[in-house]
């Protein structure tokens, strides 16, 4: 009764989630079969199905984490390494610390955890805000990643952190607008996991991310996305592009000689510039009292 009809914008959500217990029941038996031996060293990934995909059945609570915990212990006491089982549950350690954050600041989602933050000058910019939300800022990872959450209702988490510096620090625009819009569109929508890990990012939290790690967008796909494997799904228009500046699609331009025209006049140029974005976001928070 309350699925979408006209228009039906959920059909991407229902063909990659599977609801209830049984689907969490299937995600983590996939997960421990396949992944968790591995888990370690491919999670920041974001190309390979590589992490739990819990995350929306612990939210909802038809799993918990005391289930994820000891299945992933039993499953490594039949053969993966401990290293991998340790990261894993080090992540459902990090989803406890949010809740305790949440216990202690019921308006975590609202107010700076660090109040120097209060004197933040966001830029208000409706234009930015929604190339970001639409995945058109013309950066290949952040625009993939945009477009995933919007078409699936979540996103890998190397790209969670990547476009929400983007818009944090690039844009300078408030944390709590990127956090509304993920409560908005992803089906893991946490509580206590979205406004924490937006704090993190913007520097405002408890154990935030020092004001200086700004994510260089091209450098965090070139790293992470090597093959392309994820902008090419997610960024279909750049599937003629070489994967060597797939993401930095600007200077594939440039470098074919004599052109005159984009090369792909589908897709948007960059919003801002790198260098520019980064020295501007170093300076507002260097300001910070
Ligand atoms: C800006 C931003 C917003 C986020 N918003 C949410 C959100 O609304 N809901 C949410 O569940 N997670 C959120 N996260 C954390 C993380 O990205 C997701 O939990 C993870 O990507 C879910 O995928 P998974 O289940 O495959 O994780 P796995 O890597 O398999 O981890 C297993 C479980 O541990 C927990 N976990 C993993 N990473 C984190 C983390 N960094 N912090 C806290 N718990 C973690 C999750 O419950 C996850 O399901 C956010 C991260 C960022 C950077």
């Amino acid at each position: 009764m309350l699925e979408p009809s006209s228009p039906d914008w959920a059909s991407g959500l229902r063909a990659t989630w599977q609801r209830g217990e049984a689907g969490a029941q299937a995600q983590l038996e996939k997960f421990l079969d396949n992944d968790v031996g591995s888990y370690a060293d491919c999670r920041d990934y974001p190309g390979k199905t590589s992490t739990s995909r819990l995350s929306p059945y612990l939210r909802f609570g038809d799993i918990s984490a005391r289930q994820v915990w000891h299945a992933a212990t039993n499953a490594a006491h039949a053969g993966s390494s401990n290293r991998n089982l340790e990261k894993f549950q080090s992540e459902l350690g990090w989803r406890e610390f949010s809740y305790h954050l949440l216990y202690n600041n019921p308006d975590v989602a609202s107010r700076n955890l660090q109040s120097r933050f209060d004197t933040m000058q966001w830029r208000q910019d409706t234009t930015a805000l929604e190339a970001w939300q639409h995945g058109k800022t013309g950066y290949p990872i952040v625009d993939a990643g945009m477009r995933e959450l919007w078409n699936t209702g979540w996103m890998h988490n190397r790209v969670r952190m990547v476009v929400a510096s983007f818009l944090a620090k690039h844009l300078l625009i408030d944390w709590r607008q990127g956090e509304s819009w993920f409560w908005d569109t992803l089906v893991d929508a946490d509580p206590a996991n979205n406004p924490v890990s937006w704090q993190w990012v913007a520097g405002s939290g408890a154990d935030a991310a020092p004001y200086f790690r700004i994510f260089n967008p091209v450098l965090q796909g070139q790293k992470f996305d090597a093959d392309s494997t994820y902008v090419r799904r997610w960024v279909p228009e750049l599937a003629n592009i070489p994967a060597s500046v797939i993401h930095n699609p600007w200077r594939h331009e440039a470098e074919s000689i004599g052109r005159k025209s984009k090369c792909v006049p589908s897709y948007p140029d960059r919003i801002i510039d790198h260098d520019y974005a980064r020295r501007r976001a170093l300076e507002a928070y260097k300001n910070l009292a």
